[in-house]
């Protein structure tokens, strides 16, 4: 028989995504037969507290998406339970440990990253890190190097790293694992895909909402430790790293892992040059005025809210080719992209009038608002004109146009698919210690270079896309960053 506790049971994470996730996998008949879905928090409630409180949760998000039923809830309701520990506590986790007994136990820490290390070694003492326990562990892990090593040092002390499930939730999202499919399923990309045909690499995470009250935490953080560390550069490694052996975890992790080593150090000397720090001013977003960040805050932050990176990825594949990462609060969208942006033909045989020009292939990976995969390409625009003239098109090349291919699931919650893996104990979509440990170093230096530079961060009104020196990283470059409708 299999457990799984969630940790912070009545928590934000657990009741707005978790908990609907384990419900949706329930009414799709993929949650393992058995399984026992256990709350553990400080509060005092009975399971019939919690059961009513996730009901109301589930069922206003399942009703959402057109997916409530009863029967499901019904099963869902049978495997949950309730109980109230400090999870700090070894004496306090005993009761749970007699709960699951001696089933194969996975602990999701939907709880406040400070308190990790005491809870995994609480978990140990009483006896619920045994050979066949997993834990899930949410980001952020540390605010930087030093501090994620002391927590990670704690949990390897109580968990081998194979039980270890390290969540970066974009790595759950279909279009993302649609990626890998793209790259190694086809023998015509990965030919190209390198510093021959490839210009210029973009990721965006636009964020429309503003800090508001998670100041507390955020001030301490900020865009670059909040987004940029784990999400941000997942998806650098996912694009590009080298085709894996197999699918195993650690291949596929082994290669990530390379990318993040290549990355170029970002200097005091070069950090104005290559990287933009943003902080939002009141503005208007989606149609209403908004507070700027010190506004919320109280009092005057030098936290950025916004952080563009030009990153350069020294090796063969990659050199010269510069990757782009934008992400902030309060922009004007909520659009997460990958652009990869294709050479120009080296000679063109068209004519350069507005409408025969020749413009070079782009290929967008959108995670949202949509999830797709599309290619443009330049073909004639139909049609009896002397001259010949050219158009783009955009190709979906992640639901196909023939009709035959699978129809577009709904759009699942990313946690879904990890909330199984991490069951299953498959950790493919998983951060290995060494590739979190990478990343904080990259990060730390970029951290370090603004504390040296003295650089603080620009100003932009709320409900723009970042301060104008975010344009000029690129423009620079004779580049610009990708339009939604471009
Ligand atoms: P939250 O709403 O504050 O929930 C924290 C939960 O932890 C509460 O249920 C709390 O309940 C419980 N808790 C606190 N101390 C405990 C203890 N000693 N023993 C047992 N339970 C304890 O926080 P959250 O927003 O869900 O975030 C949880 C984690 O997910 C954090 O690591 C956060 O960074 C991460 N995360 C959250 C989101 C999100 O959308 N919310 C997104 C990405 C990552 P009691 O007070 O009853 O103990």
């Amino acid at each position: 028989m299999a457990a799984l506790i969630l940790f912070g049971g009545g928590g934000d994470l657990a009741m707005r995504m978790l908990l609907p996730s384990l419900y949706f996998l329930e009414h799709d008949g993929l949650l393992p037969e058995g399984l026992k879905i256990i709350g553990a928090a400080r509060s005092e409630e009975t399971p019939d507290e919690y059961v009513a409180k996730v009901h109301a949760a589930v069922k206003a998000r399942a009703e959402t998406d057109r997916l409530w039923d009863e029967q499901s809830w019904s099963r869902m309701k049978a495997r949950l339970d309730y109980l109230a520990v400090d999870a700090t506590s070894a004496d306090s986790l005993k009761g749970l440990k007699a709960k699951v007994g001696d089933d194969a136990v996975t602990s999701f820490l939907a709880v406040s990253p400070s308190l990790y290390a005491r809870i995994v070694t609480a978990m140990k003492a009483a006896g619920l890190a045994e050979r066949n326990a997993r834990i899930v562990l949410e980001k952020p892990v540390g605010r930087d190097l030093k501090s994620f090593l002391e927590i990670d040092d704690a949990v390897a002390h109580a968990f081998r790293e194979d039980q270890v499930f390290r969540i970066d939730h974009y790595l759950g999202k279909e279009t993302v694992q649609n990626l890998i499919a793209l790259r190694f399923g086809n023998t015509i990309f990965e030919p190209l895909w390198n510093n021959l045909t490839i210009d210029h690499v973009q990721i965006t995470i636009g964020e429309t909402v503003g800090v508001g009250d998670r100041w507390p935490y955020y001030d301490e953080y900020g865009a670059l430790r909040d987004m940029l560390q784990n999400h941000m550069l997942q998806l650098l490694c996912l694009v590009a790293m080298e085709p894996p052996s197999d699918l195993d975890p650690d291949s596929v992790r082994n290669e990530k892992v390379k990318v993040l080593r290549s990355l170029r150090p970002i200097t005091p000397d070069e950090a104005e040059r290559v990287t933009v720090r943003g902080q939002y001013v009141a503005g208007v977003s989606e149609g209403k005025p908004v507070k700027g960040y010190d506004e919320e805050r109280g009092e005057d932050s030098d936290t950025e809210t916004f952080v563009a990176i030009r990153a350069d990825i020294d090796n063969w594949r990659w050199a010269g080719v510069p990757f782009f990462m934008r992400t902030g609060k309060r922009l004007p969208e909520k659009r997460t992209e990958i652009v990869i942006q294709f050479k120009p033909v080296p000679h063109s045989i068209f004519d350069r009038d507005d409408r025969g020009e020749v413009q070079a292939n782009r290929m967008v990976i959108e995670l949202q608002p949509e999830e797709d995969i599309s290619l443009t390409v330049m073909n004639k625009r139909p049609g009896l004109s002397q001259r010949m003239q050219l158009q783009p098109i955009k190709m979906s090349l992640s639901w196909g146009v023939d009709g035959k291919g699978d129809a577009p699931p709904r759009r699942r919650i990313a946690y879904e698919r990890l909330l199984l893996d991490a069951m299953a104990g498959d950790s493919t979509l998983f951060v290995r210690r060494d590739e979190a440990e990478q990343a904080w170093r990259w990060v730390d230096e970029v951290a370090e270079a603004w504390a040296e530079s003295g650089q603080k961060p620009h100003e932009y009104v709320a409900g723009t896309w970042g301060p104008d020196a975010a344009d000029m990283l690129v423009a620079r470059t004779g580049r610009d960053w990708n339009t939604a409708d471009a």
